[in-house]
């Protein structure tokens, strides 16, 4: 096995016994394999340890990927974010977005959309933690976002994804990804039908699983530290 064999079937096992602690059934959290900054070779190598979902932060980097392992049926997640002058790049190479934060972006996502690719599977990006330097959308504004969102033609909303600050302990963080979960159970009871709660990456994906994610980002755990 290579190291990224070895490493992935380790996530895998802290992702089993996290349902399992929780009390959830292991099918009910997707691996996404954060693949920003390792190349080719090392996508190539979790593809073939059955990885098939992967997360990009760099817009550029990621459609260079897409586009090398276009012979492979890879799902491929934009998660950095997003200016205007790239969502026709978003739009027209990945699968799903999960920084969505202002409908202006949704708007050209949806606008942009090549007509023959299924629709662009989106996830809001939510701000819990109020800092100022973070992107993504305050708890409170979520639902007008969801609806306007849901109506675009193109697009398909899925869910939530948030990236809270580092917390110093388990509780911390279950904190911060309650919050969110708490936005997400709001949204369903409206009627919005989402299915997908994005959060918790290397360091903290038990946090997350307990707090309901259905989703972790797994970067450094897999690939290594960047
Ligand atoms: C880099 C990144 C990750 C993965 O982080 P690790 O700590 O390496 O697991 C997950 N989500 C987002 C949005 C990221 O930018």
């Amino acid at each position: 096995m290579t190291m990224i064999q070895t490493q992935i079937s380790a996530v895998r096992s802290r992702i089993d016994a996290a349902c399992q602690s929780a009390g959830r059934a292991s099918a009910a959290v997707t691996l996404l394999a954060v693949s920003k900054t390792f190349g080719i070779d090392a996508v190539t190598a979790a593809y073939a340890a059955g990885q098939t979902a992967f997360g990009e932060n760099y817009i550029q980097e990621g459609v260079q990927k897409i586009a090398a392992l276009r012979h492979l049926p890879i799902e491929w997640h934009c998660i950095g974010p997003i200016q205007s002058n790239k969502t026709r790049l978003v739009a027209e190479h990945f699968d799903w977005v999960q920084t969505v934060d202002r409908l202006k972006i949704a708007q050209r996502l949806s606008e942009q959309r090549p007509l023959g690719l299924a629709p662009l599977q989106v996830c809001i990006q939510v701000n819990v933690d109020g800092g100022v330097s973070k992107s993504g959308v305050a708890p409170q504004e979520v639902l007008a976002l969801a609806r306007a969102v849901s109506a675009l033609p193109h697009l398909r909303l899925r869910g939530l994804m948030s990236i809270p600050e580092p917390a110093p302990t388990f509780i911390a963080s279950c904190a911060l990804f309650k919050g969110v979960a708490a936005v997400f159970d709001q949204l369903n009871r409206e009627g919005i039908g989402l299915d997908t709660l994005s959060l918790g990456m290397s360091a903290d994906l038990e946090a997350a699983i307990s707090s309901g994610s259905t989703m972790v980002r797994v970067g450094s755990a897999i690939f290594g530290a960047r």
